[in-house]
């Protein structure tokens, strides 16, 4: 079995790439290799007029090169050697002296679109399934066969910068309004089309292409301009990675070197800068998360082999700010009939009006089309009594965050539903086995956990307890994947994964402020660590009496170690709840944050001194130890768990890949040295988990070292 195919028809070949024993075409060693071999056999052949590129999969051209294979790169030699070797394989393509024609229908990503990029003409299916872009950068390395030197020159330096630099993925659509591909057909034709150009470039007919006009000679055509844009590109760069990721920076002096001293010139830098980034820890870091992803999308947290139940029709309790959140979302993603319950009409009201602006955004957005918007804003419903709720297969509880509130939900809810029916809480702290003692049926009770606004955010926690039952967590994960979400399953615990590690850097960072600290200085420390907001500002988002009732739970459970700040009950008392009561550490007016509130030092008891010192290491460590511990606890099942959801809950910096990859990294040996410092000046809540310790003594890690 080989991986292309070739038939010869009337002077035009037919080349079908369809990878052996793959779901989707990448560009191997095995690919490289038979390719070579086809453009020689091409090339020589006189009665070969024009050649068309094309695909046997389904819903994939190329997804790209193989990550395995670069994964495995054990230098940076043999990564420079790789890059090379196919740089002067996509280079034959332009120099084979016949038209090649690349005819795309799917995925055209990285490696595949830079081919495409080296053919003579693409025609593109308009299809959902069809998307083109290259996404390199989102693993921290380059476009490096020939994509940064390509795509300027056939769509400009500003339009290809947008691509390369933010590693994007456009739709086919998008693709073509912006001059990446040159046709747009249906997939019924795309084979004819593609062969039909073939035949008409090879009889002399070329196309005409855009050039900017005189606005892109201005900013383009010349050093000056072009000068001008590099200059403003790596600025934006700059202020969005805040140094911390290479690649972007890379790709554009790969471009730069290009324009400046020719095609040539430009691949060998694009090949330096892929060898050196390739090996390098942020991009191993940003592949692990790729890979995690991957895999999470096939765990089961445990239930693996058991077949998740159907649910068409879903359950809220509690139609207040999560519950129309996660009643929208689902509506949106899944299309499941949603039936709100709340205490009071206007109530029910305001979730459905909520969960229905999730829909006019993605209309509005034109990610969904009139029709689909009517049919999904009529599968919202709700009420103040229980009508509805025999038919629901899932039901999410979303009301206040009173224990006692939820004995009463969930005892009532119980008589209301079929036995199969599964019932889930959004609590953010309660553990679940307290909601569950008051059940008959404690097997089919769990915890979903969503993170607002839970349209964007993308993680899901799906907490188990000793008892629920292995079909009730599949169900949850596989609707919860159908949510969109990335599904970690965690046990059952006070705070769970994400706010457990949360909360002490929160606390940690009340602390400061209370010593002194200028907020601004603490918010700007952590942005520059990498985290998208600092700890203050996430504390006004996220409300302060909420981040107050989190940590009551954790203290309770945890003692001292978690003790919440004592100015954080005064700023509550005093209602500076945050963002939403238009004051917290911040001021905000209009939806706007209008600077620091200077009165907080009063409430909170702080004098004004200089910044403490050891700010950054203070919240660090009080996150990463937490880490730890959680993860010797069972928290999560697995390191990669445990970063992924730390990752795309709380926007822990991906490309130090996690908080205890972060340990890794730093190694146990420095971080218990760290901690102890820290004990020894600030108190006994840093003392070193026990799992640190004994790593530091043996030598070993979180993860397997490969
Ligand atoms: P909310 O106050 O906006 O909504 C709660 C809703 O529950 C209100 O509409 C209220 O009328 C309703 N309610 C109260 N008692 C009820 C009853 N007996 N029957 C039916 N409805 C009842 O609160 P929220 O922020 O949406 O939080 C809801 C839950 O989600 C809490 O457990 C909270 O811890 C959790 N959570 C919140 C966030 C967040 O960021 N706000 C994030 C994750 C989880």
């Amino acid at each position: 079995m080989t991986p292309f195919t070739v038939t010869i028809a009337d002077g035009i070949a037919r080349v079908v790439l369809d990878l052996p024993g793959e779901s989707v075409n990448k560009i191997t060693r095995g690919v490289r290799d038979e390719l070579d071999a086809i453009l020689t056999s091409l090339g020589a052949d006189a009665t070969v007029r024009g050649v068309v590129l094309l695909s046997g999969k389904e819903d994939t051209f190329i997804a790209g090169a193989d990550i395995d294979e670069f994964v495995a790169l054990p230098s940076r030699e043999a990564a420079h050697t790789l890059v090379r070797t196919g740089q002067a394989l996509i280079n034959r393509i332009p120099s084979l002296g016949k038209p090649v024609v690349a005819a795309i229908h799917g995925a055209c990503l990285g490696g595949g679109l830079e081919a495409a990029l080296a053919c003579t003409y693409r025609v593109a299916t308009e299809h959902e399934k069809t998307k083109l872009g290259l996404p390199e950068v989102q693993l921290g390395i380059i476009p490096a066969a020939g994509g940064c030197q390509r795509l300027p020159r056939l769509i400009g330096l500003q339009a290809a910068l947008d691509i390369i630099l933010a590693g994007k993925v456009l739709p086919a659509r998008v693709a073509y309004r912006r001059g990446i591909v040159d046709d747009l057909v249906h997939p019924a034709i795309l084979e004819r089309v593609a062969v039909d150009v073939a035949r008409r470039l090879a009889d002399g007919w070329r196309p005409t292409r855009p050039t900017g006009g005189l606005k892109g000679w201005l900013l383009e055509g010349n050093p000056a301009g072009r000068a001008l844009v590099f200059s403003l590109a790596r600025k934006q760069v700059l202020a969005k990675t805040g140094g911390h990721y290479p690649a972007p920076l890379a790709a554009l002096d790969a471009v730069a070197e290009g324009l400046r001293h020719g095609i040539p010139a430009g691949l060998e830098r694009e090949a330096r800068h892929f060898a050196d980034l390739a090996v390098g820890d942020v991009s191993r870091a940003l592949v692990g998360i790729f890979f995690a992803t991957t895999a999470l999308k096939k765990d089961f947290g445990g239930a693996e082999g058991v077949e998740p139940r159907s649910v068409q029709r879903l359950g809220i309790l509690g139609a207040g700010f999560m519950g129309s959140g996660i009643g929208g979302t689902a509506a949106t993603q899944t299309g499941v009939d949603v039936r709100f319950r709340d205490t009071g009409l206007a109530a029910v009201g305001k979730g459905i009006a909520g969960a229905r602006h999730i829909l006019d955004a993605r209309l509005k957005r034109r990610r969904l089309t009139k029709f689909e918007h009517r049919r999904l804003t009529a599968l919202l419903s709700g009420g103040t009594n229980w009508a509805g709720f025999g038919r629901t297969d899932l039901v999410i509880e979303a009301v206040f965050e009173d224990l006692e509130v939820k004995h009463q939900v969930f005892r009532e809810l119980e008589g209301h539903v079929r036995d199969e029916c599964i019932l889930a809480s959004n609590t953010s702290t309660i553990p679940i086995t307290r909601i569950a003692s008051v059940l008959r049926r404690p097997e089919r009770i769990l915890g979903m956990h969503f993170f607002s606004p839970v349209e964007k955010m993308p993680l899901l926690e799906v907490i188990t307890t000793a008892q629920t039952a292995s079909w009730v967590t599949a169900t949850a994960v596989d609707f919860g994947r159908r949510m969109g979400k990335t599904v970690v399953v965690v046990r059952d615990e006070p705070g769970f994964w994400v706010n457990r590690i949360l909360a002490p850097y929160l606390n940690e960072a009340g602390r400061l402020v209370a010593e002194g600290a200028d907020v601004r200085e603490i918010d700007r420390r952590m942005k520059q660590y990498g985290f998208p907001v600092g700890p203050i500002t996430l504390l006004d988002e996220v409300g302060l009496d909420v981040g107050l009732k989190a940590s009551r739970v954790l203290h309770e459970a945890f003692g001292e170690r978690m003790a919440p700040v004592a100015g954080l009950q005064a700023l509550v008392e005093a209602g500076r709840l945050g963002r939403k009561t238009g004051r917290g550490f911040y001021r905000y007016d209009g939806g706007r944050r209008r600077g620091i509130d200077e009165s907080v030092r009063d409430i909170v008891g702080a004098g004004s001194g200089p910044t403490p010192a050891d700010v950054e290491d203070r919240l660090v460590y009080a996150m990463l130890n937490e880490a730890a511990l959680a993860m010797e606890a069972g928290v999560v099942r697995t390191p990669r768990d445990g970063d992924i959801a730390a990752i795309f809950g709380i926007g822990f910096p991906p490309f130090r890949g996690g908080p205890l990859r972060e340990l890794d990294r730093v190694g146990a040996v420095r971080a218990v040295e760290v901690l102890r410092r820290l004990e020894t000046k600030y108190g006994p809540r840093f003392a070193p988990a026990p799992a640190l310790v004994q790593q530091a003594e043996q030598g070993i890690h979180f993860y397997l070292k490969t």
